[in-house]
């Protein structure tokens, strides 16, 4: 959907698509990077691999954080494509799902990840501008963002809630506690961040209204407006996106948009999604010193693993003595500790339709009043 919000504040509404508008910079024009929109299935059969739980989702959208949201717009290929492009088959002839499932799993364990870039996804994001430079620092997807050079922004502020509202972590520099802070000072924080919002936003209305161009009447918005882009990928490059993200170590925000876009995998190329959970969120990579602990310890025996004769287990100083610094110590005890499985399956109950969200995007855009007319302009 195209909007024209005119100098009266108007808004006049176009059809899609809005593709052609955004080459036509028409003074006044706004548009927003319209939801996908989905025709009606078509009655023609496609010849493309799909997969009946991506289809259920395509082009529907998930809420992230609070005004937020990820959509799969687009797939190319699904499970059984990466067995094809790593046997450079003919696409012939059924294989049985235990095949498939073995082969990807081996390439998975093996890191033999060419055949799992012929495997392509497309999103639809909206997250807050400061996700969003964290997102933007994986370089091998390609990514089309909101122009608000061009198009005024929705003014669409993150708010984190209580629960994620705590003080710097004391254990890690780059965190937060687990613990939410006080409710008090959340609620402080709270009034804070709407003055500060609100100067903001009437700024830039006033910038607008006074008909500063849009590049720079942006300029002061804060890190929390949500933006938007369209992102696609390879599926090597999503897993590894998304190891990195649902990981406890990037932030919660962005952690959330990696659920969200893990469960959306998980519908594509289920196989290749449960490989990545066992390979590379739960399982874990040992150093030669880690190694060599567990050795004295365990033993190859009948094929099978025996416990070595005499050893009960190894202290913290057996541990310095092979060379293990205190914090590999910590990490190789949260190794050993059996992490849970993590469920990112997607509620379907979750999902709005491209309209809802668009709806909620435009109701969010300024309209402001021009006040003064510029000579030689009408
Ligand atoms: C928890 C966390 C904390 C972080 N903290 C910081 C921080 O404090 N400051 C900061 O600046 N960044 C930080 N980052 C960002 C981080 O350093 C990486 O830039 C980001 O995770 C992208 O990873 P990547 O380069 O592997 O991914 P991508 O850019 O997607 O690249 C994927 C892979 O392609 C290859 N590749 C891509 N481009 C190149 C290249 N030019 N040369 C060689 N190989 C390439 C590499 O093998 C790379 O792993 C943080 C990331 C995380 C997850």
């Amino acid at each position: 959907m195209i909007v024209n919000v005119t100098h009266t504040g108007r808004k006049a509404m176009y059809a899609w698509p809005s593709v052609v508008a955004l080459n036509m910079p028409a003074r006044g024009a706004t548009v927003l990077l319209s939801p996908a929109k989905h025709c009606a299935p078509s009655p023609m059969e496609t010849k493309r691999p799909t997969a009946e739980a991506a289809e259920e989702i395509l082009g529907g959208y998930f809420p992230v954080l609070d005004h937020g949201f990820v959509a799969l717009v687009d797939y190319m290929g699904t499970d059984q494509d990466i067995e094809s492009a790593a046997r450079v088959s003919y696409g012939a002839g059924t294989r049985r799902v235990s095949q498939t499932r073995g082969l990807v799993r081996y390439l998975q364990r093996h890191a033999h990840t060419t055949p799992s870039e012929m495997v392509e996804f497309k999103f639809h994001c909206s997250m807050p501008m400061f996700v969003a430079r964290q997102w933007v620092r994986h370089r091998t997807a390609s990514v089309n963002e909101y122009s608000a050079r061009y198009s005024l922004l929705p003014l669409l502020f993150y708010e984190p809630e209580h629960a994620h509202f705590a003080h710097q972590s004391s254990v890690n520099n780059q965190g937060r506690e687990a613990d939410p802070a006080p409710v008090e000072l959340h609620a402080d924080a709270v009034g804070r961040w709407q003055e500060l919002r609100q100067h903001a936003a009437d700024t830039y209305g006033w910038l607008l209204a006074e008909d500063v161009a849009r590049e720079l009447a942006r300029i002061d918005l804060p890190l929390s407006t949500y933006t938007q882009w369209y992102w696609k990928i390879d599926l090597h490059n999503l897993l590894h996106f998304l190891t990195l993200r649902v990981d406890d170590h990037a932030q919660w925000e962005i952690q959330e948009y990696g659920r969200v876009m893990a469960g959306m995998l998980a519908r594509v190329a289920p196989i290749a999604y449960e490989a990545w959970l066992d390979y590379n969120v739960l399982g874990a990579r040992l150093s030669h010193a880690e190694r060599m602990a567990l050795a004295k310890l365990l033993r190859v025996e009948d094929g099978g693993i025996g416990v070595r004769d005499g050893v009960s287990g190894l202290g913290r100083a057996e541990l310095r003595e092979l060379g293990l610094a205190p914090r590999e110590i910590r990490e190789l005890l949260a190794k050993i500790e059996a992490p849970d499985r993590p469920d990112f399956s997607l509620d379907l109950a979750d999902m709005r339709s491209a309209e809802e969200m668009e709806e909620k995007m435009l109701a969010a855009v300024p309209e402001p009043e021009r006040r003064t007319e510029r000579q030689g302009v009408d």
